[in-house]
């Protein structure tokens, strides 16, 4: 069965489609389960990355429930978000995540707190090493607040360093800490997301997902999202079939997705 939790609308600001046209999409591809996740960044909450997003997709949402309901042949849509950078103020996270009744929480991290957009940095100018320890050191911090349900793409800046910069990362020096961090997640009993964004980039591949995990597994790691990262119709379940299969490969026998941030099982195809 088709799932796609990681997907957005034209309530994102950089979203392409409705949220109508998304859920015929994901109908029309026989998906049991989509949720939809629009961006909001805490360190942008003001503008229109911040609460705004979140703000229409809801007003989207329940438009839709009321004309036509959420669940549709055995197809459910369910409301999520994807919270970027719940590290630049935890409180202002907690209290969005307050307002709104969610099914399910990514929580994402695009940028090093301060700092811009992995995308907009100009990797001849960094050290690409000491950026990811960084960028780990941070989503420890994260997991340690908590109160997300999946981790999202967690190899994100991996998009840019490798895929875009053909920058090596230096695994051997970052095991210790990737081990601490994912034993850290799955002590406390929240996914880790595969995201297939990568495969519709240029460089089309995924980011040593692999790697991270068949570690997650070591771990004890017990939940798994999958999700596209879908900006448009066309692309919602792109991808998810071969992540179902990259995931049982690395030792998982299942897939979870969340309602009313509850985790739920569902065998992998
Ligand atoms: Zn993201
Ligand atoms: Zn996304």
């Amino acid at each position: 069965m088709l799932i796609d939790f990681h997907t957005h609308t034209d309530a994102s600001a950089d979203g392409e489609c409705s949220m109508q046209a998304l859920a015929e999409a994901a109908h029309a591809r026989g998906a049991f389960a989509v949720a939809v996740t629009d961006h909001c960044e805490i360190a942008e909450l003001n503008g229109r990355w911040g609460e705004e997003g979140t703000r229409r997709s809801w007003q989207a949402y329940q438009a839709l429930a009321a004309a036509q309901g959420t669940e549709r042949d055995g197809f459910h849509l369910l409301f999520g978000i994807e919270l970027g950078g719940a590290n630049a103020d935890f409180a202002a996270a907690d209290a969005l995540l307050g307002r709104y009744p969610f099914d399910f929480v990514i929580g994402s991290m695009h940028n090093l707190k301060g700092r811009r957009d992995f995308y907009y940095l100009d990797y001849a100018k960094e050290d690409a090493n000491a950026l990811f320890s960084q960028y780990l050191t941070q989503v420890e911090a994260l997991i340690q607040w908590g109160n997300f349900d999946t981790l999202g793409h967690l190899t994100y800046p991996l998009r840019y360093i490798t895929g875009e910069n053909g920058i090596p990362i230096d695994w051997g020096y970052h095991m210790p800490q990737l081990r601490r961090l994912l034993g850290a997640l799955a002590r406390s009993g929240r996914a880790l997301e595969l995201n297939t964004a990568g495969q519709r980039k240029p460089y089309g591949a995924l980011l040593r997902d692999d790697l991270v995990l068949r570690e997650f597994a070591r771990q004890g790691g017990e939940y798994v999202t999958i999700g596209s990262d879908s900006h448009t119709a066309q692309d919602v379940c792109a991808g998810i079939p071969e992540a179902m299969a990259l995931l049982r490969e690395c030792g998982f026998g299942r897939v979870t997705y969340y309602v009313a941030r509850r985790p739920q099982q569902l065998p992998l195809l």
